[in-house]
């Protein structure tokens, strides 16, 4: 990742929200109706929740929204028209990406949830935006297409996953995506084992949305959620730490960390290792990221160390966590091997979300599918994304006869 662009001062920053309903959504708009001097919202979009994001408009007044239903869009016309709010609203895909590239935005927070969110942000890359990048599974899809737009199109790419965000606070500022060069002998990303961390293995195979959607530290989207309790979210973060940092997987391990304190270290040739700390706030990464390299206030509470019980730090059970194994080998078979990986997690995700899978079947389909596709080079998004509907279409099929055999009885 580049660091080049270090602001001057404190500028007034022009935002684009992408994912401006979901929960990082939430978290990022607390932090800039905070600082109404240094934060102005240009644009804010979503896939189809008019409502909230009629009301996010009233309260922010950006001049842009966009929805990719075009439905919903409608609809979130006619309510801006009735109230008498003047931003104008865009639709579909094509909407997402103009708002991602409006001249006048500088700052592009990408928050949209899965695959969806790679075409905009891309879009934001070309255009040499300052991309607050959320959306992992754009890198996990189209990693190699991805940072070359970053590159050629002179953006700038500041990471808001709590861990990688951790990471970048903890890399030298001159890190130029080379850890031999900076002297970093290994990347350590923090997880907390989730929901199902102490659960008998054999009870796993009937646990419920509503259980695995409860994360112990974290409030997040419910897609993620369920990431985070099969630890596919982890292995996504190993392949998004590849990418942003330039390590190879060899150097990127994984700990697990209960109480979500230490949101991930780096490991430097001297022994030293370096960590962030904080309360497991979003708005924590997402206010460094937006006033980088300033600090501001986020409105997270300050960290009383002497009131907290402990730290513990243990190692990750692939027994239990299968996903996580299957992501460094999809890391390591390299090529379009990611991208049929987040593609079968995401419809395996959806179909046990909507109770039609068992949750050790989401593991089950991502390995049957990662089996069955042939991998081939990523040159292009068009692979990555013909790679994603290959793998979507492969894990539907799975995932149907898994249903149709009335496995699973929700
Ligand atoms: P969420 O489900 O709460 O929100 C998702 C957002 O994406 C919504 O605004 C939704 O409208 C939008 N969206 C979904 N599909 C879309 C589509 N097809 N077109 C346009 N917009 C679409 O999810 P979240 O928890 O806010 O996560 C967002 C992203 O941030 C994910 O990639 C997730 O992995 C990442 N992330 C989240 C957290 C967290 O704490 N929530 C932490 C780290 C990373
Ligand atoms: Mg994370």
């Amino acid at each position: 990742m580049s660091r080049s662009a270090r602001c001057e001062g404190s500028p007034m920053r022009r935002i684009a929200v992408l994912g401006a309903t979901g929960s990082i959504g939430d978290s990022t708009l607390d932090v800039v109706a905070r600082h109404p001097q240094r934060f102005a919202v240009e644009a804010l979009a979503a896939h189809t929740n008019a409502d909230k994001l009629a009301d996010l408009c009233r309260r922010f007044r950006p001049p842009y929204a966009a929805l990719s239903d075009g439905d919903a869009a409608q609809a979130l016309q006619r309510q801006l028209a009735r109230d008498g709010v003047p931003t104008r609203v865009l639709a579909g895909p094509e909407g997402l990406a103009e708002v991602a590239t409006l001249p006048a935005v500088d700052t592009v927070l990408a928050a949209i949830v899965g695959a969806a969110g790679l075409p905009p942000t891309l879009a934001a890359a070309r255009a040499g935006k300052r991309i607050l990048l959320a959306n992992k599974e754009a890198l996990v899809l189209g990693g190699a297409v991805f940072m070359a737009a970053v590159d050629a199109g002179g953006a700038t790419l500041l990471p808001i996953d709590s861990e990688h965000n951790a990471i970048f606070q903890c890399l030298p500022a001159h890190y130029a995506r080379d850890p031999r060069a900076a002297g970093v002998r290994r990347i350590l990303l923090t997880a907390s084992g989730g929901p199902f961390r102490t659960r008998a293995v054999a009870e796993l195979a009937h646990v419920t949305p509503d259980e695995a959607c409860a994360h112990p530290n974290w409030t997040m989207g419910r897609k993620i959620s369920v990431d985070s309790a099969t630890m596919m979210n982890k292995g996504l973060e190993v392949i998004e730490a590849h990418w942003l940092f330039g390590a190879p997987r060899e150097a990127i391990d994984v700990v697990i960390h209960p109480q979500s304190v230490v949101h991930s270290l780096v490991e430097y040739a001297d022994g030293s290792v370096l960590a962030q700390l904080g309360h497991p706030d979003m708005r924590t990464p997402i206010a460094q990221a937006l006033a980088f390299p300033d600090r501001i206030d986020a409105g997270v509470a300050r960290l009383d160390l002497a009131g907290l019980a402990a730290l513990a730090f243990e190692a990750p059970d692939t027994a239990r966590f299968p996903c996580l194994a299957l992501a460094y080998d999809a890391l390591a078979a390299g090529g379009t091997a990611p991208a049929f990986l987040n593609a079968a997690n995401e419809v395996a995700v959806a179909a046990f979300l909507a109770g039609r899978i068992r949750f050790t079947d989401i593991a089950a389909a991502c390995a049957e599918t990662l089996a069955r596709a042939a991998v081939g080079p990523v040159a292009t998004i068009d692979d990555a994304l013909a790679a994603d509907g290959q793998a979507r279409r492969l894990t539907h099929g799975w995932v149907e006869g898994r249903a149709n055999a009335g496995r699973v009885t929700a």
